[in-house]
C-alpha cells in the first residue's frame, strides 16, 4: 500500500468510526428521551437540545395514548425518533392500537368465569373492547400467554378484565378465524416481518389457536356421542386453559 492509499484508508476508517459512534450515541439518547410529555420545556429538542421548532410524537399504545409517553424533537432528529419508535413497536409486549381499533363496537363473546363461586360461569355474548382507547387490548402476559382485555356493561358501569386470547378465538371465529394469520390485527400490523417480532409472538399465537382448536375437537366428540353440551361447560370451567386470572 502506498503512503497516500494508507492515508485515504485511515481517513475513511476514521469517518466511518466517528459516524457510527455519533449515530449510536444519538439513537441511545433518543431511547432515553422517551418519557411522559407533560410539564416539559417547549421549543427545545430533547435529543440534541437545540432551541427552535419542535414537535411531539407519542407511541400508539397505552404508554403513548394514555400515559402520554413519547418524544419532543426537532426536524434534524426526526429520523432517529422514527427509527426508535419502530423498534418500540417491534419489541413491545402488546399490539399497538392501530392494529385492533377495527374491533371497536363489534360484539365479542367470551366465557366468563367469576373469581367468586357465587356466580356460575357463563357465555357472555356482548363483550367489547375498551371504548376509551385507554387499555392495551392484546398483550403478552408475563406467564407467556397472549391475553385479551375484554370489557362489558355491568349495570351502569363498564367493567373489564384480562382473559386468554384463546377464549375470544374460540367464541368469535368470525373475527379471528382459524389461524393467527387470519387475525386482521396481525394483517394490519406493520412490524410482523421483523425477526424479533416473529420470535416473540408467533409461537404464543399458535398456542392460543391450538387451545381453541382442542375445544372444537372435544365439542365434536361430545356431539358425536350425544353427551350434553353442559358437560363441555363444566370441562371449560375446570380444564379450559381459556382463562387465566390476571389483575386488570
Ligand atoms: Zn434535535
Amino acid at each position: 500500500m502506498t503512503q497516500s492509499n494508507h492515508l485515504i484508508n485511515e481517513w475513511v476508517t476514521n469517518i466511518v468510526n466517528t459516524t457510527s459512534k455519533n449515530v449510536s450515541d444519538k439513537l441511545y439518547k433518543t431511547l432515553t428521551c422517551y418519557f411522559r410529555l407533560t410539564f416539559i420545556k417547549m421549543n427545545e429538542c430533547h435529543i440534541c437540545e437545540s432551541i427552535g421548532t419542535a414537535e411531539s410524537l407519542y407511541t400508539d399504545n397505552w404508554n403513548g395514548r394514555h400515559a402520554l409517553k413519547g418524544w419532543y424533537y426537532c426536524e434534524k432528529c426526526k429520523p432517529y425518533v422514527m427509527f426508535v419508535k419502530n423498534m418500540k413497536e417491534i419489541t413491545a409486549n402488546e399490539l399497538f392500537y392501530y392494529t385492533y381499533k377495527y374491533l371497536k363496537y363489534k360484539p365479542i363473546a367470551f366465557w366468563r368465569k367469576s373469581r367468586t363461586l357465587a356466580i356460575d360461569s357463563y357465555l357472555l355474548r356482548d363483550g367489547f373492547i375498551d371504548p376509551h382507547d385507554y387499555l392495551d387490548i392484546i398483550s403478552i402476559h408475563y406467564g407467556g400467554r397472549v391475553i385479551f382485555n375484554i370489557s362489558w356493561n355491568q349495570g351502569d358501569e363498564i367493567v373489564s378484565k384480562h382473559i386468554t386470547l384463546s377464549n375470544v378465538i374460540y367464541f368469535n371465529r368470525y373475527l379471528f378465524g382459524y389461524s393467527w394469520t387470519d387475525m386482521e390485527c396481525i394483517q394490519r400490523c406493520r412490524v410482523t416481518h421483523e425477526k424479533k417480532w416473529q420470535n416473540k409472538w408467533i409461537s404464543k399465537l399458535e398456542y392460543e389457536y391450538q387451545i381453541a382448536d382442542n375445544w372444537n375437537i372435544i365439542k365434536w366428540h361430545l356431539r358425536k356421542y350425544g353427551i350434553p353440551f353442559k358437560c363441555l361447560s363444566i370441562i371449560l370451567d375446570y380444564w379450559g386453559e381459556l382463562y387465566v386470572f390476571v389483575s386488570a
